[in-house]
């Protein structure tokens, strides 16, 4: 009898020790970073290693934090509410700040840029954005050249909210006032490279995305190009993203990152992925 007792209060004791550091189930000094790992060159996988800009930058804050990484493959859009719920420390996968994203989480100081670009196969009636819009006199959209075109898209990236709105955004849908979507012209996959795959098996007219995943999907699969023009307008910032409540974190990242940038660390983690053109 009194050894049960002894061993209750004994786990009892371990259970208290435990749950007094941060929260119950993790550990302090494991910093877990939630990505999803297709979306190259910033994070994808390579044999049974997490590579690529983001994890190695990752790699380089947890080392200055003194801490261990830990990488979780998710989807991307459940990266937020993971980060948000406590699930994740961090949140880090070529993600864009954007206001909406912003009343959900804190975003650090941004680390890299990227832009949305178009790819269509090689052969495509579509050679630029005229071939996709009919403008008006101030060159806003008006309408689509293709009523039936289908665009594809990485679910719940700035790829899809774009596409997501009506054509006087620059979107593929015809949306109602009250943002009920009428005609939905995008069809929205897990990952980019299956909204490529969709593309090579004509599937989808042409795919939005990320500049630079766009050049290694290209690179990887024949018959594919990037659209070229003038694309300037849809340029966006990389962060990552940390809970609200956690500013503690926010700042420990922000402060490691402007020395990773200082001492060049970023820019040699870029330049290692991103050849120069
Ligand atoms: N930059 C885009 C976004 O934040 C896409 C990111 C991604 O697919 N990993 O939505």
């Amino acid at each position: 009898m009194k050894k049960i007792i002894s061993l209750i209060i004994a786990s009892l004791m371990l259970i208290t020790l435990c749950c007094g550091f941060a929260s119950c189930n993790k550990d302090d000094n494991v910093l877990v970073m939630a990505t999803n790992a297709a979306f190259p060159p910033y994070e994808y996988v390579e044999g049974d290693k997490f590579v690529g800009i983001d994890v190695e930058i990752a790699q380089a804050i947890a080392d200055k934090l003194g801490m261990e990484l830990q990488i979780e493959d998710v989807e991307f859009g459940s990266i937020i509410g993971g980060v948000v719920e406590g699930k994740y420390d961090m949140g880090m996968a070529g993600m864009t700040v954007t206001e909406e994203r912003k009343q959900s989480v804190n975003f650090s100081n941004t680390y890299a840029t990227g832009i949305q670009v178009i790819i269509v196969k090689d052969g495509s009636s579509i050679t630029s954005l005229d071939d996709i819009f009919e403008f008006n006199a101030d060159g806003d959209p008006v309408a689509l050249k293709d009523a039936n075109i289908k665009v594809g898209v990485q679910q719940d990236t700035t790829g899809d909210i774009y596409s997501s709105s009506d054509i006087s955004g620059w979107g593929f849908c015809d949306v109602e006032e009250d943002g009920t979507i009428t005609t939905d012209r995008v069809v929205r996959y897990k990952t980019g490279a299956d909204a490529v795959e969709a593309l090579k098996t004509d599937k989808v007219n042409m795919v939005i995305i990320d500049n630079e995943p766009a050049k290694s999907f290209v690179a990887a699969n024949d018959g594919i190009h990037i659209l070229e023009g003038d694309n300037e307008y849809a340029v966006e910032d990389y962060a990552i993203c940390i809970a609200k409540e956690n500013t503690e974190l926010l700042d420990k990242i922000n402060k490691a990152l402007d020395e990773l940038k200082k001492d060049g660390t970023i820019d040699k983690i870029v330049s290692k992925y991103i050849k120069a053109n």
